[in-house]
């Protein structure tokens, strides 16, 4: 049996212009995993039988993307493995691979998430667990040290009670900048939150000149990098760079996450060779290939992985 991910393949090898949604189902919105009991649970009543997934959108789309990355670039999984385990990779690509869609998002839950991120409660004879919620919350701040970055800062006042300065930072965040209205605003924006620069000491009283290092990625630059676009209005963006200088280091768009707010509801588009597919699981079970790169409004997150490795 072929893998998810060489049925995706497949299906976008011999897709039809009339046919554009693949016949393989891809991770659907939700989930109920059956636990089956051995002859040992016959004689105690259990207090579940199964476990219902709810509102699972805030991990689907990410986890989705996160498999495609791992299978297109064959050094990231060892890579990843440094940051999340290798036990978890494995396990993960293997569920995946095998269209364990429950116990895929099972194992995330338990193994990535905290308990205080969902709500779980039982309901008759099901255990629910409900993922409502932000999916930066529920996903990317689970990516243990990956995107952990530090930047250094030294204030000219010798007098400075904070002196020297580290700031830490777990994901990336970045802001739309002020007044620029044209150019690569998320390239400026990646900038600023980056590069080494001088600034006015935010100290009480203080008000020198206060010179800040470059950011570095405290373990190297990730495999990929998973940029939160929640500060930013989809029409002050005119277009999305496919590159990006990152710490010394060339990335590519892969994805985004996208975020219907009416809806309250995640989305995801990611490409494989070039051509675009948009997922979700919860209107779709089949990936649909898209004629061109996604419009990219309702942006919730861009993800780049790094260039290097995918030239081989
Ligand atoms: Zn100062
Ligand atoms: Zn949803």
């Amino acid at each position: 049996m072929k893998t998810l991910f060489e049925e995706i393949k497949a299906s976008i090898k011999n897709n039809a212009d009339h046919d554009r949604s693949f016949w393989r189902p891809v991770l659907p919105w939700g989930g109920v995993f059956t636990i089956k009991a051995g002859r040992k649970a016959v004689s105690c009543t259990p207090l579940y039988v199964e476990i219902k997934l709810k509102n699972t959108c805030t991990i689907d789309g990410f986890l989705m993307l996160l498999y495609v990355i791992l299978r297109e670039n064959e050094n990231f999984p060892r890579e990843l493995s440094h940051y999340l385990g290798r036990e978890f990779v494995d396990c993960f690509l293997q569920l995946m691979d095998s269209y364990n869609f429950t116990s895929v998002k099972l194992l995330w839950i338990w193994d990535k998430m905290e308990k205080r991120q969902y709500r779980s409660g039982i309901h008759k004879a099901s255990l629910e667990i409900d993922l409502f919620g932000n999916e930066h919350e529920n996903f990317t701040r689970n990516l243990e040290h990956l995107m952990a970055t530090i930047q250094e800062s030294y204030c000219s006042n010798s007098q400075c009670p904070t002196r020297f300065q580290e700031k830490h930072m777990q994901t990336v965040l970045i802001n739309p900048p002020h007044e620029i209205p044209h150019g690569d605003l998320i390239q400026m924006a990646v900038d600023e939150l980056f590069c080494s620069k001088f600034e006015l000491c935010e100290e009480v009283g203080c008000g020198c000149l206060r010179e800040y290092s470059a950011r570095i990625f405290c373990h190297g630059p990730p495999p990929f990098v998973i940029l939160n676009m929640e500060q930013w209005k989809s029409e002050e963006l005119a277009y999305v760079p496919y590159y990006l200088d990152l710490s010394e280091q060339k990335y590519l768009l892969e994805g985004a996450t996208l975020f219907n707010k009416d809806e309250h509801h995640y989305s995801a588009a990611f490409q494989i060779d070039g051509y675009w597919m948009h997922y979700d699981g919860l209107r779709n079970v089949n990936l649909i290939l898209l004629n061109k790169p996604p419009e990219l409004l309702l942006l919730s997150s861009l993800v780049y992985v790094r260039a290097a490795e995918k030239e081989h």
